[in-house]
């Protein structure tokens, strides 16, 4: 039996026709696009194509395509750049409690350097309110950072409705689209952003490199110093294979973007339905509907997810936990906590994120695996001792 890979939220593998696209600008065409030679020349076109392929994806103009080293670069380059470019304008910044550590530990850095950061709650679902976002506006507000949708529990947020509030008040507004890039459809100017970050690994592109939308007329601190390049937003000799990478592969996932959803969403719910219904105490974590369409994240109680992890791992199958022990910290995940699970319930959490190569019978192997193993452990789980319930 082959081994079943469902942590595709955690990062995907690489396309074989993106691999195929990359591999002649490590050696024939390696040339320096800074350069005047026809190498040069030839490697600075190829960079035009990905940046158009990559503009499509998303609605933009080619120019307001920034490459960076990933997504965690393009989270620090938008958050920085906004807050650097605005200290004489005000200093406050408002976020979410469930972003990526590379939006949160970016605005605590900031905390740090004299930015007051409001860390907004969400709600059970795990959904921020655009109206206690509104609330939290100040007049030293620059800078409202909501993710598009969250990697751990899928939830998918009102960012339309949030712009909206942002461009009321005057303030900037970025998006962390990495989970939803090429997932779910995308258009800079429904969702009403200035920025928004999306990173290739996550889309079946290489891992290493990234890119920042920066609407037209938004000016960032710039983060990186030193060369011309990036229209001088962000130095460096470009990632030519990994650009070039990250262009094929958002042409790829374009195509293909809405039959690919309602079959993700398909074996999702076959996966979702098929384990509230085998194992007794088990809960959808994230919205019910609001959600990505490969993101099953679940909750079983007396379990603990890194025991069911490496059970799970020794039976061939690869998915993610919300429990800590997996991490150097000993709290489990944030995300779950601010949606008001108990640490107990959160230690019990499990994430299946689903993709292009998983099948219905992978989904069926899980189904026919996971309750076996939630049996095995709730019999010699301490925490079962007092519990008669079950
Ligand atoms: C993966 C991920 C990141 C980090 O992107 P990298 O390219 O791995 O640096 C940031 N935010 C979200 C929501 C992610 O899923």
């Amino acid at each position: 039996m082959g081994r079943i890979y469902l942590d595709y939220a955690a990062t995907t593998p690489t396309h074989p026709d993106v691999l195929k696209a990359m591999l002649p600008y490590f050696n024939e065409d390696f040339g320096n696009p800074s350069t005047i030679c026809s190498y040069g020349q030839e490697a600075k076109g190829e960079i035009g194509n990905a940046r158009t392929q990559i503009a499509n994806l998303i609605g933009s103009r080619d120019e307001e395509i920034i490459f960076t080293s990933g997504g965690t670069e393009a989270d620090n380059f938008a958050i920085k750049g906004i807050a650097f470019a605005n200290e004489s304008k005000g200093n406050h910044i408002i976020t979410s409690s469930i972003e990526h550590p590379a939006v949160l530990e970016t605005c605590r850095f900031l905390q740090k350097n004299g930015f007051n950061i409001s860390f907004i709650p969400v709600d059970k679902q795990g959904l921020v309110d655009p109206d206690g976002v509104r609330k939290a506006i100040t007049k030293n507000t620059i800078l409202i950072s909501i993710m598009h949708a969250n990697n751990e529990i899928g939830t998918i947020e009102p960012i339309a409705e949030i712009s909206k509030v942002a461009k009321k008040a005057g303030v900037y507004f970025h998006t962390d689209a990495i989970q939803t890039a090429g997932h779910i459809p995308i258009d800079v100017n429904e969702l009403g952003v200035d920025l928004l970050s999306i990173s290739a690994h996550k889309l079946y592109g290489p891992k290493g490199i990234g890119a920042l939308y920066i609407k037209k007329g938004t000016s960032l601190a710039t983060f990186m110093h030193g060369g011309e390049q990036e229209q001088g937003r962000r130095a460096g000799t470009e990632n030519v294979p990994g650009i070039v990478g990250f262009g094929k592969a958002a042409e790829l996932i374009q195509q293909e973007i809405d039959d690919e959803s309602k079959r993700l969403i398909y074996l999702r719910d076959l996966l979702l339905t098929g384990i509230l219904e085998r194992i007794n105490h088990s809960r959808l974590n994230g919205h019910p509907t609001m959600r990505l369409p490969n993101n099953a994240n679940i909750s079983i109680d007396f379990a603990e997810g890194e025991s069911m992890i490496l059970n799970l791992d020794l039976e061939g199958i690869c998915a993610a936990t919300g429990s800590a022990c997996s991490s150097r910290n000993l709290e489990p995940s944030h995300v779950l906590l601010a949606t008001g699970l108990s640490q107990e319930q959160a230690h019990g959490s499990l994430r299946f994120s689903l993709g292009k190569w998983t099948t219905e019978d992978e989904i069926k192997r899980v189904l026919d695996v996971l309750p076996r193993i939630v049996a095995r452990l709730r019999a010699m789980s301490p925490l079962l001792k007092n519990q008669s319930k079950i």
